[in-house]
Parts: C-alpha cells; sequence; structure tokens
C-alpha cells in the first residue's frame, strides 16, 4: 500500500528542506527523502568543508608570513589531525542543524533511502511507496570521474574522500583546472604539500577572461604550486609508492603519491527512474526545465543543481525561492531574473558578478572599461595583501553595468556592492557618486567607476 502525500521532496540539499518549511506551513504533508547526508553537497562534502579548510590554510600561510607583520613566530606545523577535526565540528553541527529542523518539522516525513520513480506519482523508497500530488527533485550531482588510462588501477581521491585525508600527502597531483581543483590545490600547498595541477586546457577557471586566469595562475605559481597546462592525453601508471602521470604524449611523467580527480560534475539523475514518470533530461542528464523550474510533466520540478541552470548554494537556494513564490506567493519569479555571480574560494579570492569582458566584447555593444591592481588599494596595501586586480564593464549606451570581477583581498564580499546595482537596474553612477567607507576594499569601486574608459 502506498503512503500519500501532498508533496514529496527527493534529495535534502540546499533547495529542499526550506521547500519542505514553506510548503509544511501552508498546511501541507510532505516527505523528504535522502539517501545519504541531509544537508548534502554543500554541507557535508562542498563548499562547508572546503571553506573551513580553506581557513586553516590561510591561518598556516599568515602565520609563515608573521615576519613581514612584525610578528615573530616559530617553525609552523600543520596538524592534519585537528584540521581534519575542526572542519568535521562545523560540519557535523551544520548537518544537525538541518536534520533536528527537519525531524522537528510539523506535517514533514524524512525518509531515508535511495527514491526512484515508480510511476508519474510514486516513488519507491527500498518497500515504501511514496505518492503525492506534486513532487520536486532535488538530487544535485557528483564528480565526474573521467575515461584515464590507468585511473582504474590506482587509488584516486574525489571532492568527497579528500576530506577523509588526516595525514599529509607527498606529493598530490591535481587533475582539473577548475573552482574545486584550484581550491584544494592552494589549501594543500598552504598545508605543506607539494601539489602539481595538471589541466587539460591552454589557462586556468578557463571560464573567466584571459586577465583572471593569468593572475589565478601567478597566485598560484608565487606559492609553489606546479601547473601544467594543455595536458590533453593524461595517462596513469602504478608504481610501488603511489603513481606517475604523464600529461601530454611525450612529457616527462610526474610522480605523484595522491590523486584528486576534479574535472567536472555530473548531476544524480541517471538512477532515479526518471523515464518511469516521463520526466525529460538533456544531453547531458540535467532535468529540462523552464524559467519557473517546472519539467515537462505538469507536477513535477527540479531545482539546485540537476537541473543545470547553476551549479552552487546560492542557485539551488534561489531555485527554491523561485519554485515557492510561485506555488505560495502568487509571485512569478523567474530564473531568468537572476545574475550570474560566484565566488572562487582561492585566497585572495574572486568575486564575480554578471558577464566577463571577453562576453561583453562578443556582444559587439559599445561599453565602458574601469581597471584597478590591488597595489593600488589602500586597504590591500595596509593588510599587505596586494596581489590580484578589480575590474569593472558598463554599457556605454544605458549606463548599466554589465559584469564585474575583483580578484583580491576581501573580493568575495566586495562584489556585492556591484551585484546590488546591477539587480537594481540603475545606472552605474548610483555607486560612483556613492560615499563608500574608507579604508575598504569596496571605497575604490566608485573611483574605479569614475575613471573608465572606452573597451577596445
Ligand atoms: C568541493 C566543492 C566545493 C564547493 N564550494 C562551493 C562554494 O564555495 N559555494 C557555492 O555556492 N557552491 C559550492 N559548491 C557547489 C555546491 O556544493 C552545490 O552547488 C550545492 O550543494 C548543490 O545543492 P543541491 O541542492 O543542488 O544538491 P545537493 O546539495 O547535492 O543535494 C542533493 C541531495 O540529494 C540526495 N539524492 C540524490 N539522489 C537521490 C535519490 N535518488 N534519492 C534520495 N536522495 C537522493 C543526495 O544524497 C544529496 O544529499 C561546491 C561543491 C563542491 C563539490
Amino acid at each position: 500500500m502506498s503512503e500519500h502525500f501532498d508533496a514529496i521532496i527527493v534529495g535534502a540539499g540546499q533547495a529542499g528542506p526550506p521547500l519542505a518549511g514553506r510548503l509544511t506551513a501552508a498546511g501541507q504533508r510532505v516527505a523528504i527523502v535522502e539517501r545519504k547526508l541531509i544537508g548534502g553537497t554543500c554541507v557535508n562534502n562542498g563548499c562547508i568543508p572546503t571553506k573551513t579548510l580553506v581557513a586553516s590554510a590561510h591561518a598556516a600561510h599568515l602565520a609563515r608570513r608573521g615576519g613581514e607583520y612584525g610578528v615573530a613566530t616559530g617553525w609552523i606545523s600543520v596538524d592534519m589531525v585537528k584540521v581534519k577535526d575542526r572542519k568535521e565540528g562545523i560540519v557535523l553541527a551544520d548537518r544537525k542543524g538541518v536534520e533536528d529542523w527537519l525531524e522537528g518539522m510539523d506535517g514533514c516525513t524524512v525518509v531515508r533511502g535511495h527514491a526512484r520513480f515508480i510511476d508519474p506519482h510514486t516513488l519507491r523508497v527500498d518497500d515504501r511507496e511514496l505518492h503525492a500530488d506534486r513532487i520536486f527533485l532535488n538530487v544535485g550531482g557528483r564528480a565526474v570521474v573521467p575515461d584515464v588510462p590507468g585511473l582504474a588501477d590506482v587509488d584516486y581521491l574525489t571532492n568527497v574522500s579528500i576530506l577523509e585525508l588526516d595525514t599529509l600527502p607527498t606529493h598530490l597531483v591535481i587533475v582539473g583546472g577548475s573552482y574545486i581543483a584550484l581550491e584544494f590545490a592552494q589549501m594543500y600547498r598552504r598545508f605543506g604539500a607539494a601539489v602539481t595541477v595538471v589541466e587539460r586546457g591552454p589557462r586556468l577557471a578557463s571560464r573567466e577572461d584571459e586577465d583572471v586566469s593569468a593572475t589565478i595562475k601567478e597566485i598560484l605559481e608565487s606559492e609553489g604550486i606546479a601547473i601544467i597546462l594543455g595536458a590533453d592525453d593524461v595517462r596513469i601508471a602504478k608504481t610501488d609508492n603511489g603513481f606517475e602521470l604523464t600529461p601530454r604524449a611525450g612529457a616527462d611523467p610526474i610522480v605523484g603519491s595522491h590523486l584528486l580527480m576534479a574535472v567536472g560534475r555530473r548531476p544524480n539523475t541517471d538512477d532515479l527512474g526518471l523515464e518511469a514518470a516521463g520526466v525529460q533530461t538533456d544531453a547531458r542528464g540535467y532535468v529540462v526545465v523552464d524559467d519557473a523550474l517546472k519539467t515537462n510533466v505538469d507536477h513535477i520540478w527540479a531545482m539546485g543543481d540537476c537541473n543545470g541552470k547553476g551549479a552552487f548554494t546560492h542557485t539551488s537556494y534561489n531555485d527554491y525561492e523561485i519554485v515557492a513564490a510561485n506555488l505560495l506567493d502568487d509571485d512569478p519569479r523567474r530564473v531568468s531574473d537572476r545574475i550570474t555571480t560566484y565566488a572562487l574560494y582561492i585566497d585572495p579570492p574572486l568575486g564575480r558578478a554578471g558577464m566577463t569582458v571577453g562576453e561583453v566584447r562578443a556582444s559587439g555593444r559599445k561599453a565602458l572599461i574601469g581597471t584597478r591592481p590591488m597595489t593600488r588599494v589602500g586597504r590591500a596595501v595596509e593588510k599587505g595583501e596586494t596581489q590580484g586586480f578589480m575590474q569593472v564593464v558598463v554599457d556605454a549606451e544605458t549606463d548599466q553595468i554589465l559584469g564585474a570581477a575583483i580578484l583580491g583581498v576581501g573580493g568575495d564580499e566586495a562584489i556585492h556592492a556591484i551585484l546590488d546595482v546591477m539587480s537594481a537596474k540603475v545606472p552605474y553612477t548610483t555607486l560612483s557618486r556613492t560615499m563608500h567607507i574608507h579604508p575598504t576594499v569596496s571605497e575604490l569601486i566608485p573611483t574605479m567607476l569614475q575613471e573608465m574608459t572606452p573597451l577596445d
């Protein structure tokens, strides 16, 4: 016999739990199904553990640089067991917070297990059959394991298993040169490991402008991270103490002790029985949704990483807000209303909003560009953290800000001043004429906007 609910949410990631909160508050009976850990990727093996480790790595880095600030320090050592304990404590507290909230939520049933559709309104979880009027998918994604010759013969790490390490690798080799790869690269270098990043393309963080990619590379190389680009034929061979990785034909092999594969993510939609519900996916397995996140099946929605509309915690949470607004508030919020924004948490971080300079150029519109190196940002100089630069592009005809990058100390926070002005759809002069607090990184944003020149 099947159990009936008003709504079933599959996956307790970043969108599912808050949606359960809104639906139950509206008097609905909701089942939320989770096959692994409540909180999903962000809480358990994504943002929260990595940013916790980035903070430990930053502490080690600053301690080593103590002399520059007149602070005497001795030999700096990193206790990986304590680093991991700190990370575990923060992750567990966060997961428990979401778990307790869901378990104590009136009208909400937490079901543990793997959910799979058996018909458009019914999911099977072990020996239970759950039936609902509406179904919301929040199944997230996982690391891609590429078809690399020799990979199956060695023990390799992903973003999940590397978080279990409590010892320092002698030489961590990371395949991939994007956000996840770069964050792990810098943190492990700062913990004391030798680190090599092996990227197939011609530059790191290839979604960014070339000057941003080049500066990221400089920042990482200045800390002793080896970077190999153009690794278009990676091959791996097991050795007695680890492995050898050859990045391309004819290149010298790199001898490593630990291998992290960080070459991208794929959606968890292959084992959900979507065909039994008639839900469409695209060629890469993402659930196809409209601008309000509804699938081709009228009573099924998809939120978060599994719909391919975003790959971040904030996009997943924003998806929840869009679904709740449309269903419960008679408020027609849309995915296309939001502005692309994210950060890369190397140190200094990169904060991004809107279009890149390359995208603006390719669009052919007339634009103005403003750039300022962090060496000319007083707060960065005072802090002794002057790597990077900030850049903004403005539409020369409408005066709207089109995009910005702040690669520098505080860039992940300061970018919001620009993002909010973009979101308000007001001219850039609203920001360039606002008095900001001295001394901050943000105070130079108005100055940068006052000194723009035409974009070639
Ligand atoms: C190393 C790393 C660092 C990151 N850092 C950041 C960052 O700094 N900032 C940022 O914004 N984003 C970051 N991200 C991305 C972010 O973690 C994800 O975008 C976000 O967690 C996606 O949330 P979600 O709600 O889509 O799904 P998830 O959080 O992945 O949750 C999906 C849940 O569904 C469950 N599930 C899947 N299939 C089933 C099924 N059939 N039955 C039952 N349950 C199922 C899974 O077990 C999982 O718990 C990072 C990711 C990684 C890997």
